[in-house]
């Protein structure tokens, strides 16, 4: 049985549960990664990407804890998971980076993923991947639909297993989603940021788990309606071309407006160019506020940050939320 290795890292926080099914319906074994441990970024081929972002340092580590585990590693070349918009330019090198860092020691699985292009981008990319794995197009195109119903019933899933599962089950499929959040929460808060940012724990710390233990519940972009979000950032004066910042600008914008919302966090990647440019643009909308909006905090992300900075934080942001909550029920 070929071994797929899928790093935790990056992307799998969002397209995991349709990789994986999409592979296991191929008959190959899915084998992810370990944590990497405190001492990750000791490791030469991962300090050799000293000036990148924390989440792609993790990729390098994730990568190589699993390059003698499995035949393959699957690393696409993310370009463009929107109609019209495209990712960050980083994750169109991921692939070589990968290369570069485990020494050609697994086959590295990097076929393009656009989906500006054709009619069927994943029809067209799974037909790639099942193709390279030896498979006919009539299993192909089973295991290819089998794995988007995976993806969207877990889509539909996500706010109520962010609201009742540890960090660390969200993405495990085999724990079931349960059946409703948590009644405890009684402040709603919405975190926003790059999936790997608030569900990977080496880089977010589990803000997710600490809002929960404060009293709130979370409220995430992918509760959004695409389409409203996409309007939203239309308003702007200034186009924005990649998608995770459309998603994170657009999300900040819905739930700033939002009643029913009492403090907005933004999880930032220091080092990431989009976020820095997103945090200004985000002053700039604050800047042309006459009225006072709910608290909103933006969390810088780095190799450096704590769990116990992380946890005073927010801690603080939750007293004035709770408190701005009070004086709004006056
Ligand atoms: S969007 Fe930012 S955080 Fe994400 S990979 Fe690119 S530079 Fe890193």
């Amino acid at each position: 049985m070929r071994r797929i290795g899928i790093p935790k890292a990056l992307m799998y926080y969002r397209f995991f549960p349709l990789w994986s099914a999409f592979f296991r319906e191929l008959g190959c074994e899915v084998v992810i990664s370990d944590p990497v441990g405190k001492g990750f970024l000791g490791r030469q081929s991962v300090a050799y990407f000293e000036d990148s972002c924390l989440p792609m340092k993790l990729m390098v580590a994730h990568c190589l804890d699993l390059v003698e585990k499995v035949d393959t590693l699957f690393v696409p070349r993310l370009i463009s998971i929107h109609r019209k918009y495209i990712m960050c330019p980083k994750f169109r090198g991921v692939p070589d980076i990968i290369k570069l860092a485990t020494g050609g020691q697994a086959e590295v699985m990097d076929e393009p993923f656009d989906f500006r292009l054709g009619n069927d981008p994943w029809g067209a990319f799974s037909r790639a991947i099942g193709q390279r794995l030896g498979w006919r197009s009539r299993e192909i195109l089973a295991a290819s639909r089998g794995a988007l119903r995976v993806q969207a019933k877990f889509e539909k899933d996500l706010v109520r297993r962010v609201n009742g599962l540890a960090i660390r089950d969200i993405f495990n499929l085999e724990r079931p989603t349960p059946e409703a959040t948590s009644p405890a929460g009684n402040l709603d808060v919405a975190l926003i940021g790059h999936p790997y940012n608030l569900y990977d724990v080496d880089v977010g710390k589990d803000v997710i788990g600490m809002a929960r233990e404060l009293g709130c519940r979370i409220a995430i972009a992918d509760s959004l309606d695409g389409y409203e979000i996409d309007k939203k950032v239309s308003t702007l004066s200034k186009e924005i071309y990649w998608s995770s910042g459309r998603e994170i600008i657009g999300a900040a914008l819905i739930f700033l407006a939002r009643d029913d919302i009492n403090g907005v966090v933004f999880l930032s990647s220091f080092k990431c160019g989009i976020d820095a440019l997103l945090q200004e643009y985000l002053k700039r909308v604050f800047k042309g506020q006459r009225e006072s909006i709910i608290p909103f905090l933006t969390l810088s992300l780095d190799e450096h940050t704590t769990v116990q900075g992380m946890a005073t934080r927010l801690e603080a942001f939750v007293d004035i939320c709770r408190d701005g909550k009070r004086k709004d029920a006056r």
